[in-house]
């Protein structure tokens, strides 16, 4: 990996420090990560992996993947093998420590009887709705269940039972006998094991007792030995229970959970809840859709691994909650590819226009680097000219305003890498009066040199060469969301009423430049003054390349707030280009 190695330092990198120094776990560092394979991986899991393997990776230590499959019913192994390709994808990996929490039930089974049989866990027949009822409140302890007192023997005897299949799904549990009347709620009895006759993807008809969350986790980090485990917030009023389980099996290895903030981020939502009924109702295209934040929809719409990394260590490591403007990773990810990816011209809404003092048999080709800034770098292209070209529509206005620095009627616009081209006329539709076609001429000593002169030149503007042109399909994404927080309609509006109809905006009739006939699936150019594309990896055909935005030049929504402010600012390449020297 190609990031700085002084990464900024956080709350976590300061404790492993000390422990570090104090001797601890014999100075080493071991850390995981542990998804439940009831979905794909978003963006605010990769800030989860991002610092656990960062963390493995910069302390020397190691970081495992376990999946934490403690729950039959909602995983899949679709869902493990699309984690296992997006951590890698992502820049990380596991080596030989891949783990699943199935691979300890018998362990934690036999934990389980060791529990039982110190009388610190009893089996229960409260239904859940009866657990519940009987929990108390934040304020209120809650009551005793009235087969807490059942004896050891007994105890024993019906967990046996009821890993033999002896009793219906939800008959029973066990759970942990700690204290009914404890401040914290999940220390009132909580539940270890439920009966449940499922088929596991992992350990198929083995058991029908699942063991919870808190009952498999710490004790996985005991036996994987890991050192600092690390989660998000919510489990901070779990850790007492963490660590009441760890201190009643007195293990040799004793890991500590430490907590930080989740990434939350706008105009997304990011449970997997929600991620799942877009995808199986059909609001998106599928996991990889390039509007959702998963890591296979980043990754199908062209984001790349290091602007995500450079994404969660710009976010930081916290213990506050907050919310990630979106704009953030779009800034993130024009860094990463701003030196990177070459420079082509795409024109999205093409606007014919014929030139008339260029003959209609006359092509000229210039030689345009595909990077100007450093050409030698990426190489050049053939960039063709002739008597028809098409410009984008919006670079044109009959009536211009104040600071329109493009086309107008009698004025100049310098086409990028080729002449500088007057208006000379205008042709409309005679019933709708829409523009169909500018009429132009070039100025010839102007190719790629100044006016002589000596006069100024507004902007400049891509094209392309109609009879080089290559049609190409653009998918322009925005944000899947129309409000910051989809999720939290205080009146308890369902997040799906705020998906944005224009989320994905297919343009069928844009023109590329000859260059892109060779676009390879999987390539990413920039648009000059547009954006940052990717062509697709599975729509695209050779010859046929079809390209997703992956980000526009600048924030788009700063932009709508901008032009608010000054409706005829140009673009920021715009203004560049806008300098009169020859390109
Ligand atoms: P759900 O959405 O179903 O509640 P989850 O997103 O917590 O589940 P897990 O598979 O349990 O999914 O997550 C694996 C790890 O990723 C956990 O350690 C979790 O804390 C972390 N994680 C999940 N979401 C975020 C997030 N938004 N920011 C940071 N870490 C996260
Ligand atoms: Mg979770």
């Amino acid at each position: 990996m190609t990031e700085p190695e002084n990464r900024p330092t956080n709350f976590l990198r300061t404790i492993i420090d000390a422990d570090i120094a104090a001797g601890k776990h014999g100075g080493k560092v071991v850390t995981r990560f542990p998804p439940e394979p009831n979905g794909y991986l978003h963006i605010g899991h990769a800030k989860s992996i991002c610092l656990n393997f960062g963390l493995a990776r910069d302390y020397r230590g190691r970081c495992h993947l376990r999946f934490d499959d403690t729950n039959p019913v909602k995983e899949d192994v679709e869902y493990i093998d699309s984690i296992k390709e997006d951590i890698r994808w992502l820049g990380f990996n596991w080596g030989e420590h891949l783990y699943h929490a199935a691979d300890y039930f018998g362990q934690l089974y036999d934990w389980a009887e060791k529990l039982i049989a110190a009388g610190k866990a009893y089996v229960c027949d409260l239904n859940a709705d009866e657990i519940r009822h009987t929990r108390g409140t934040f304020t209120e302890p809650g009551r005793d269940s009235p087969f807490r007192g059942r004896s050891v023997e007994q105890n024993l005897d019906l967990f046996r039972r009821m890993r033999a299949g002896e009793f219906d799904d939800g008959a029973k549990t066990l759970r942990a006998k700690i204290d009914m009347a404890s401040p914290n709620v999940n220390m009132r009895d909580p539940v270890m094991y439920r009966i449940r006759k499922t088929s596991h993807h992992r350990s198929g008809d083995a058991w029908c007792i699942y063991p919870s969350y808190d009952w498999a986790h710490g004790q996985s980090d005991a036996i994987e030995g890991i050192t600092h485990s690390i989660c998000t917030l919510e489990f901070e009023d779990h850790r007492p229970l963490y660590e009441w389980f760890l201190e009643q099996l007195a293990l040799p290895h004793r890991p500590t959970q430490y907590e930080f903030a989740r990434l939350g981020l706008n105009y997304t939502v990011m449970s997997k809840r929600m991620l799942i009924e877009l995808v199986k109702d059909g609001h998106v295209r599928g996991w990889d859709d390039p509007r959702m934040l998963t890591i296979a929809g980043l990754r199908r719409r062209g984001v790349t691994p290091e602007a995500i990394r450079a994404f969660c260590d710009k976010v930081g490591v916290a213990r506050a909650n907050s919310t990630v403007d979106m704009g953030m990773l779009e800034a993130c990810v024009r860094d990463v590819l701003d030196p990177k990816v070459r420079r082509v011209m795409v024109v999205h809404d093409p606007l014919r226009v014929v030139i008339e003092n260029v003959a209609e048999s006359a092509v000229e080709e210039t030689l345009a680097p595909f990077f100007p800034d450093d050409p030698p770098r990426m190489g050049a292209r053939n960039v063709p000219f002739s008597c028809i070209i098409y410009i984008e529509r919006e670079d044109f206005m009959e009536e211009p305003p104040k600071k329109f620095f493009r086309l107008a009627p009698g004025r100049e616009v310098r086409l990028r890498w080729s002449y500088v081209m007057k208006c000379v006329g205008v042709v409309k539709d005679e019933k709708t009066g829409a523009i169909v076609e500018l009429r132009a001429t070039i100025d010839p000593e102007t190719r790629g040199a100044n006016p002589k002169d000596g006069r100024k030149i507004g902007g400049a503007i891509h094209w392309v060469s109609a009879a080089h042109a290559v049609p190409v399909e653009v998918r322009l994404y925005d944000r899947l969301f129309t409000v910051p927080n989809p999720a939290g309609a205080k009146d308890g509006t369902d997040f799906k009423a705020y998906l944005n109809p224009a989320s994905l905006v297919t343009l069928s009739g844009a023109l590329g430049e000859s260059s892109l006939k060779a676009a390879v699936a999987g390539e990413r150019y920039q648009f000059e003054r547009k954006g940052f594309y990717f062509v697709d990896p599975i729509d695209a055909k050779p010859g046929a390349p079809v390209f997703n935005r992956i980000v526009s030049l600048r924030d788009s929504w700063a932009k709508a707030a901008q032009d608010a402010q000054q409706p005829t600012s140009g673009g920021r390449r715009e203004r560049r280009g806008s300098s009169n020297a020859p390109r």
